[in-house]
């Protein structure tokens, strides 16, 4: 058993509450390797913004859970050698299926996590997400729960429709289960390919498609019905069309990538939600520079030479998010 408090970590709550007070959301970042951290921690530290690290299940997979612990740990190290005295990081499991898997990442030093039982039936999932809720509680872990489903793929996570969350359940939900916060279901969606051509129309200027906007009804309602309580918004990368083109330039295929509008996020940033998940936003970054590198420069073989390209264009997208869209900076 280790503490998240003894590797420098901090939970969500304190964070969240500040959030939605102050009309801001706090950056959720994947990551599952070292330039994507390198870079995750070179932003928040310069910017000063708290930061949510994420793993997904897929990431344990990818990059070994004892090893992304420890990264976890070192990113907080690496924060203060940067110069940020305090730093505001969570370490925090994404889309957690079992009471286990939430289980082991709490007693492995994780600050926060999230049950998404959002697949099953409604009392099913209150049953699961207050069994996590009960033991991440005992060590000061925070918990994340879903209701509603989410369309796209995200690893492991995958749905072909989605369903909205619906308001009239969040108050019986939350008190039921005493989650920290609750990811809701207002039409982001997970991947780089959030809408089907056949739900966007197409600007005829650019002949880009232009994606359904998110359901600003179905946040207000839940948040008439659970006021200041923290909201999470999952699938939330804006496929910058200027990382698809490059991608698509250097060789790629990517058709009709397409995410959600940085407005949109801006002005749910502003509300309730505390918490915005952008990963594929990261990928696409990532890939984009190691394509055009890689392209312009046929001899380079020494993976720095991409990956410090690559890791530059993450941290600039990352400080993008932060001061541009989600108003993170300058709060921790
Ligand atoms: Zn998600």
């Amino acid at each position: 058993m280790v503490s998240y408090k003894e590797l420098g970590l901090v939970n969500t709550r304190e964070m969240f509450a500040k959030a939605v007070k102050g009309g801001y959301a706090i950056p959720a970042f994947n990551f599952n390797n070292m330039e994507q951290l390198q870079a995750i921690i070179q932003a928040a530290a310069e910017l000063r913004s708290p930061v949510i690290l994420q793993v997904s299940k897929g990431a344990r997979n990818y990059a070994n859970q004892t090893l992304l612990r420890y990264m976890a740990q070192g990113a907080v190290e690496y924060a203060k050698e940067l110069g940020w005295e305090n730093p505001q990081i969570v370490l925090h499991l994404d889309h957690g299926d079992s009471f286990e898997l939430c289980k082991s990442c709490v007693d492995f030093g994780f600050s926060s996590v999230m049950i998404d039982a959002s697949s099953l039936p409604y009392e099913d999932n209150i049953a699961l997400t207050k069994k996590v809720v009960d033991y991440a509680h005992k060590y000061d872990v925070t918990v994340e729960a879903e209701l509603g489903v989410l369309a796209g793929v995200e690893e492991e996570v995958a749905s072909e429709v989605s369903h909205y969350t619906k308001p009239e359940e969040v108050v019986d939900f939350a008190t039921r289960t005493g989650c920290d916060s609750l990811a809701i279901s207002i039409g982001t969606s997970h991947g780089a390919y959030k809408f089907k051509p056949e739900q966007c129309t197409r600007d005829p200027k650019t002949g880009r498609l232009v994606p359904p906007p998110l359901a600003f009804d179905v946040l207000k309602a839940v948040e008439e019905q659970l006021p200041g309580f923290p909201i999470v918004l999952h699938g939330s990368s804006s496929v910058p069309q200027e990382y698809v083109d490059m991608i698509n330039k250097y060789g790629g295929k990517l058709p009709d990538a397409v995410g959600i509008p940085e407005e949109q996020l801006r002005l749910a940033a502003k509300s309730a939600v505390c918490k915005i998940n952008i990963d594929s936003d990261s990928r696409l970054a990532m890939t984009a520079a190691v394509r055009k590198d890689l392209y312009e420069n046929p001899g380079h073989f020494d993976p720095r030479q991409y990956l410090k390209p690559a890791r530059d264009e993450m941290k600039k997208m990352y400080i993008q998010k932060i001061v541009d869209v989600l108003g993170s900076d300058g709060k921790a």
